[in-house]
């Protein structure tokens, strides 16, 4: 397969290079991208964490202030923000530039008064955790791997598990954005609550987010309980007394027999308070190691369980910052559906047990609590979230994805915005009540379409 290669512009020395025709023609011809470190230029390949999508940009620009961003959106027609690169799909691709974040990393201030952190968009939830965890306080929920960004994991809904827990982009009050024609605008949630509901959940459209302060709740020790074998016919009846059973809980299924493999149960502790320890969760039985969700592989990237209390950024992801998250070589796709309906909608997914097989890592099934953001899956419907690790055959990925999503159609699933999906435009546009308000939002921000990719034409405004 042809190797897309681009351009690496590092904006370090506060210059803008521009690119020569031969190097970007050389790079539609060998597996080598462009670099540029200060005067020199070198060639890269750039790749999302999965390897499945090769970025399709001729630049890659690392603004590393405002106003490097500002200059950025001044001397490009298209550009497309990146941040940690974990999409499987193409929403943060374009032919043209790609802006990441990587170097708009940092930690503004952490706010004992108002109990908030102001970061910049590009940090990785990981590099931060423990600073704030020392200053005495925490972040409600994180998503199962620390390793992405904040702007990333927010502009595309992403959520952690539990029923009283709002996805991540549910604990931003206000963000920086700078806009397509390079104005610095702050959003809040208090002074422009209407706006502010359309643009957390951004898919990447309206601007730069180059701030966001995060709201925080006093540091707490979560412990991690796992459980083996839980009888699939307990989801029929007892499905949301179980996701409330721990602060977050996950399940964990490959559907090849009649049990859940694992559920994984993250519990606050209070020091000096009893927990009751449970032998089994529903007839599920106690682990008595520390395991993978896909059992097969080692715990070694997995966070510490067996109720060992640990601070909380240490026990609601389930992997470890320094170590590879999930399995590495895969594909995802997940889709939200109502948590009334999501027992129904588990049991329709279970008949496609011999089609899914084939392809199967596993499934994790998580709760999300509802919220008030347009582009949210959750949008005022409290969900559940079926998640599927695949190995990486996309064709034979593609076969089944049609078929998961027709079984689940009734119950009006949405797929997550960052992983595969086969849904039509127009299908998946008719699950959004707010999408034309926030068509309208983008075309106000960005009536020159500076900020749009062949994702947002097809599935937003196609
Ligand atoms: C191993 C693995 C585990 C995962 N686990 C979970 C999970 O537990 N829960 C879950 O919900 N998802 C999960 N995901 C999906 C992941 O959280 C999302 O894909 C998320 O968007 C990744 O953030 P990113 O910074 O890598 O985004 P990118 O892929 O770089 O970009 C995503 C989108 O955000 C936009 N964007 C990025 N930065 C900015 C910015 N500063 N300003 C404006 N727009 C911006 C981009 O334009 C693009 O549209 C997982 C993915 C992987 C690979």
């Amino acid at each position: 397969m042809q190797q897309k290669k681009l351009n690496y512009i590092s904006m370090k020395k506060r210059t803008f290079l521009k690119l020569s025709t031969a190097a970007i023609t050389g790079a539609a011809f060998s597996p080598i991208l462009s670099c540029t470190t200060g005067n020199k230029s070198d060639s890269v390949i750039l790749k999302n964490w999965a390897g499945n999508l090769t970025y399709h940009a001729i630049d890659l620009i690392e603004p590393a202030t405002v106003g490097e961003v500002q200059q950025v959106l001044a001397k490009n027609a298209t550009v497309r923000v990146l941040g940690t690169r974990h999409c499987f799909n193409t929403i943060a691709d374009t032919e043209a530039t790609l802006l990441s974040t990587a170097k708009l990393n940092k930690v503004i201030v952490i706010d004992p008064n108002s109990q908030t952190v102001t970061v910049e968009g590009g940090i990785r939830y990981g590099e931060f955790c423990k600073e704030i965890h020392n200053a005495g306080f925490a972040i409600h929920n994180l998503a199962s791997l620390p390793h992405i960004s904040v702007a990333g994991a927010c502009a595309t809904a992403t959520h952690g598990s539990g029923m009283k827990n709002g996805n991540l982009a549910t604990n931003v009050i206000s963000m920086e954005l700078v806009t397509a024609n390079g104005d610095v605008l702050t959003i809040s949630r208090e002074k422009n609550p209407d706006m502010f509901n359309g643009a957390v959940v951004s898919l990447g459209t309206l601007g730069v987010v180059t701030k966001l302060t995060l709201g925080l709740v006093p540091t707490f020790d979560v412990r991690q309980d796992v459980f083996l074998n839980l009888p699939m016919e307990q989801l029929k009846t007892n499905l949301l007394e179980l996701m409330s059973g721990g602060y977050s809980v996950s399940l964990f299924t490959d559907w090849q027999s009649d049990s859940i493999n694992q559920v994984w149960v993250k519990s606050v502790v209070k020091p000096g308070e009893p927990f009751e320890v449970r032998k089994e969760y529903f007839g599920a039985i106690r682990a008595d190691r520390n395991v993978h969700p896909i059992i097969a592989l080692s715990a070694e990237n997995c966070t510490e369980q067996m109720g060992v209390p640990g601070a909380w950024y240490e026990r609601l992801p389930h992997f470890k910052m320094g170590f590879t998250p999930s399995s590495g070589e895969e594909l995802q796709a997940e889709y939200f559906v109502p948590q009334e309906s999501a027992a129904e909608a588990i049991q329709a997914i279970a008949k496609l047990r011999d089609e899914i097989k084939p392809y199967i890592l596993i499934t994790e099934i998580r709760s999300i609590a509802a919220d008030e953001l347009w582009m949210s899956p959750c949008y005022q419907q409290a969900s559940m979230a079926i998640h599927f690790t695949l190995k990486q055959d996309l064709a034979g990925v593609n076969q089944l994805l049609p078929k998961i999503e027709a079984a689940i159609a009734p119950y009006h699933s949405k797929p997550h915005w960052g992983k595969l999906f086969t849904l039509d435009a127009k299908t998946l546009q008719s699950r959004y009540d707010r999408i034309e308000d926030f068509k309208n939002q983008v075309m106000k921000l960005d009536p020159d379409k500076k900020l749009r990719n062949a994702f947002i034409d097809q599935y937003i405004f196609g």
